[in-house]
């Protein structure tokens, strides 16, 4: 054969296999993307980093619950029961009634040009130095952004704030969690804001931040009161400013970072002329008074009206949207207008009608749990494709909700590159099938399913601040839409609702990690001295205080002569290797962490009898945890009872002013010393409710809040200066000097509450639904990453943080008190044990709380080596993590 032949063979050949190879790939590609859409597989979210995940805390969240409104700048009203009013109602009618007019919207020299220089703002620093800035102002011109195609109920994704100097454009998304920062500049009385059209965006700075305006001038409402031919801040930049802008701009996606400089420009412009505007329309205002009125008093007639609207603005309040039953409003307008040809039920199957409220009510609980619009979820036209069309197979629907969506193209203009169906329903095309077969067969029935599906265990969807209360506040959603349904049906409802929150507090309480990592430690003599975790090797490692012995799992020697070995303290315990299950049943898929000896008692042991020991810190399933929980919160109370130190604050009565009162709430023989104690809560809004409004309520709920205020004061008759001393009662030193500046008077007898521990206590054993937070006693602090007094000696916490190595654990101490609750209880008691029997009683205190939890859980699992006596008392090596001395002088 020639050479050339022989080439051309070898060329088809390759050409043939080439064509092969991209043929089989487009066909799996093809295929691929036919199976991802028709099963149910897992959620799009998993794989789709949205930019609002990012935020720790939102204030609207999209469960079915109210918006409440609160006033968080000050400490004194954060503790009277929110009425869900106005918090500024007060200041905003003062304004009403006395309007202040702002006349010096300019100042100085002022360039209408926009120079090139804008501040970029996306730091905590940078924020409160705008803060600063912003406080020294009279006047400045606000404006936000928003983004609200891939999100429920949207958010702020920009503020424009323009001064007589700069502008200011502040990222919204990277300082979400921060924006309180700005919170007293716009509630300061004496700051006028300036904004066009505001209606929004007070609401949405309610929603996102809790921001409210108070003064504000709206240059939209100067021209209503003008008559002006347009009010659009497009309108007014034109003939006002003789500025070109493109509107369209509003629409983009303003998540986008950076952003274009085209947006930048578009953004600024919003705010950087509203200070000129705003100035010539108050003159213009002014004018129209002199023209029209006869008498000189009516001179800022005009002026003070467009002022009052403007403020009438900020009155309004941020509500979430509700409904009889979700989705049903958008399921009437889409029946009414699309399926019976306008209000002509005749020629409409019931089918059909049935079918849109069904995927309404789908499409409105989709979109809360994956956090996306409605339409983005599922386009109104599409649905209707749909309910007309009703597709039996996965491939037949997904054509239908491309094709009507694609046909009416009124689809999100956002971007191109995503296309109708969207993800949400790619990833969850299966409910669709069942809904039009009728497999879900009533509308009631949706909603705990598809929860179920989504959220439940082994849901398919990721759990998210604003999905995670949407499964706790569905009882009262439903309870209230179905009221009069047969009991069995509740039941299961609520069973439902426990099972799901349960399911939802594994997944975000359960240790996210194996917490025994069992690696070892080996003395130079070669004797094990214990199992630890990952990060307590490298810590000894990076320091050269020993040396690796072993690769996986990992061992290391110390270089240093520890002291004492634990088989001769008779601390077997610590050298056993510990398995990450339950202790209790033995459940391996997940557990979290459980203190034997509660925190409130543990933080205030000497250090060397608590430091860093693991045995009082076991691993439980949620189910052991409640069980075990239960049953330390009844000791409590039975120790509250014995040492006569309530869990609650309570005063006790000094003799001076014990004589002269007749009976004490307290009945002592009873044994009852708990029930008298009164939660600083209770205590401090009862007492600020008297404050204010003590004369004017009714005289049954007035003896009421009376019975607790007296509670503390052990049942004698309260002076108003009583009230306000309780008003200080467990608040931090912060929280006080913050209250006597808002009253302008230093408390007398401040000083008296000074030592007291700071406590926020909600914990309230009948209402708090299975599995909340405060009734588990678990914050993310103690659980999801322990940071505390944790289990990282012997063996343990897979989480060893600096401040465990460098031992600043006071900090950690104070807020662990704040979350627990019964701080100053637990003071009480472990300094009387202390005083009266010393570190044996505290041994022995030890002791009947191990075995309280034996009695409760009756652990199955326990390591080898626990036990309920337990010295727990050990000594530091000179060159020990945890020596105390050496803790203040490393790192
Ligand atoms: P603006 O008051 O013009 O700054 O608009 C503020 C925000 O409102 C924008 O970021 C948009 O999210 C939203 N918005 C206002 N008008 C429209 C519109 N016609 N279409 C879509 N979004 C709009
Ligand atoms: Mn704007
Ligand atoms: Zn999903």
């Amino acid at each position: 054969m020639e050479v050339r032949e022989k080439a051309k063979i070898v060329i088809t050949v390759a050409s043939l296999v080439a064509v092969t190879v991209l043929f089989v790939a487009e066909y799996r590609r093809r295929h691929r993307k036919k199976q991802t859409s028709s099963s149910l597989s897992s959620c799009y979210l998993h794989s789709e980093l949205k930019s609002q995940f990012g935020f720790k805390r939102v204030l609207a969240d999209n469960s079915y619950s109210e918006f409440k409104h609160l006033k968080l700048d000050d400490a004194s009203s954060s503790l009277e029961n929110s009425s869900n009013g106005h918090p500024y109602e007060t200041e905003i009618t003062v304004l009403l009634e006395n309007p202040r007019i702002e006349f010096g919207f300019l100042r100085g020299e002022y360039s209408l040009e926009m120079s090139d220089s804008y501040v970029w703002v996306e730091t905590e620093l940078q924020l409160k130095e705008l803060a600063e800035i912003l406080a020294k102002e009279k006047v400045f011109a606000v404006d936000t952004e928003q983004h609200s195609l891939r999100s429920f109920l949207g958010f702020t994704a920009l503020i424009q704030i323009s001064t007589h100097e700069k502008d200011f454009l502040v990222d919204t998304i990277v300082l979400h969690d921060a924006m309180s920062i700005l919170r007293p500049v716009f509630s300061e009385p004496n700051i006028c804001k300036v904004f066009h059209g505001a209606d929004n965006d007070v609401l949405w700075l309610q929603r996102d931040f809790h921001i409210y305006v108070v003064n504000m001038f709206d240059t939209a409402k100067a021209c209503e009161v003008l008559s002006k031919p347009q009010r659009s801040l497009a309108y007014l930049l034109e003939t006002v400013c003789g500025v070109a802008t493109n509107k369209l701009l509003q629409r983009e996606d303003w998540r986008q970072r950076p952003l274009s400089e085209e947006m930048v420009r578009y953004a600024r412009t919003d705010a950087h002329y509203l200070l000129y505007i705003a100035d010539s329309l108050t003159a213009e205002l002014k004018q129209l008074a002199t023209e029209d009125s006869s008498s000189p008093d009516d001179r800022f007639h005009f002026l003070l009206e467009a002022s009052r609207r403007s403020n009438m603005t900020c009155l309004q309040l941020y509500t979430k949207e509700t409904e009889d039953f979700p989705g049903s409003a958008a399921a009437s307008s889409i029946i009414y207008r699309h399926l019976n040809g306008h209000g002509d039920k005749s020629n409409i199957s019931l089918n059909a009608e049935e079918l849109v409220r069904k995927l309404c009510a789908w499409r409105d609980l989709m979109g809360r749990i994956h956090d996306e619009s409605t339409r983005y979820v599922l386009s109104d036209q599409a649905i209707v494709g749909l309910a007309c069309k009703q597709p039996t197979t996965n491939e037949e629907i997904y054509d239908t909700i491309a094709h009507t969506d694609l046909a009416t193209e009124s689809s999100p203009s956002l971007s191109s590159s995503v296309q109708s169906p969207y993800p949400v329903i790619c990833s969850h095309l299966d409910d669709i099938y069942e809904m039009i077969l009728d497999k879900l067969a009533k509308l009631d029935d949706i909603l705990p399913v598809v929860l179920k599906k989504c959220l439940g265990t082994n849901g398919t969807c990721p759990i998210s601040v604003f999905n995670y209360s949407l499964l706790v506040n569905f009882k009262t959603k439903l309870s209230s839409h179905s009221a009069p349904k047969q009991n069995g049906h509740k039941n299961f409802k609520q069973q439902f609702t426990r099972k799901a929150s349960r399911e939802l507090f594994v997944k975000k309480f359960s240790c996210k990690a194996p917490v025994y990592h069992n690696c070892r430690i080996y003395a130079n003599d070669g004797r094990l001295l214990c199992y630890c975790d990952k990060r307590k090797l490298e810590w000894y490692l990076n320091r050269g205080l020993a040396k690796l012995v072993e690769e996986n799992p990992p061992a290391i020697m110390l270089l240093f002569e520890p002291k004492g070995r634990p088989e001769d303290e008779g601390n077997d315990f610590y050298i056993q290797t510990k398995r990450n299950i339950c202790v209790g049943c033995g459940e391996g898929k997940h557990y979290l962490r459980y203190r034997i000896i509660p925190s409130c008692y543990r933080v205030h042991f000497p250090e060397h009898l608590k430091s860093h020991r693991s045995h009082d810190i076991v691993l439980l399933c949620v189910d052991c945890h409640e069980v075990a929980h239960a049953a330390a919160e009844r000791y409590k109370k039975q120790i509250a009872t014995e040492f006569g130190i309530p869990l609650f604050v309570r005063r006790v009565l000094d003799s001076k002013e014990a004589q002269g009162t007749s009976s004490l709430v307290e009945d002592e023989s009873t044994g009852n010393s708990e029930d008298a104690g009164v939660s600083p809560l209770h205590l401090r809004s009862a007492a600020m409710a008297l404050l204010r409004h003590g004369n004017r309520m009714p005289s049954s709920r007035r003896e009421e809040l009376l019975q607790t205020v007296k509670m503390y004061y052990g049942g004698r008759d309260i002076s108003e200066e009583d009230l306000e001393k309780a008003l200080l009662i467990g608040l931090s030193p912060h929280e006080r000097r913050k209250l006597e500046r808002k009253k302008g008077v230093s408390f007398k007898h401040s000083a008296e509450v000074a030592g007291m521990d700071k406590q926020e206590d909600e914990y309230n054993d009948g209402e708090a639904p299975a599995y909340s937070e405060k009734i588990m006693n678990v914050e993310r602090s103690t659980v999801a990453d322990d940071s505390g007094d944790g289990t990282s000696e012997g063996d343990g916490a897979s989480e060893l943080n600096d401040t465990q190595c460098n031992g600043n654990t006071l900090h950690q101490q104070n807020s662990k008190l704040s979350l627990l609750g019964h701080g100053p209880h637990g003071k009480q008691i472990v300094e009387y044990i202390l005083r009266e029997h010393g570190e044996d009683g505290v041994r022995d205190f030890c002791q009947r709380w191990r075995k309280v939890f034996v009695d409760a859980v009756h652990p199955r699992h326990l390591p080898g080596g626990w036990n309920v006596s337990h010295s727990g008392r050990r000594d530091f090596g000179e060159f020990s993590v945890y020596n105390p001395t050496k803790r203040l002088s490393t790192e």
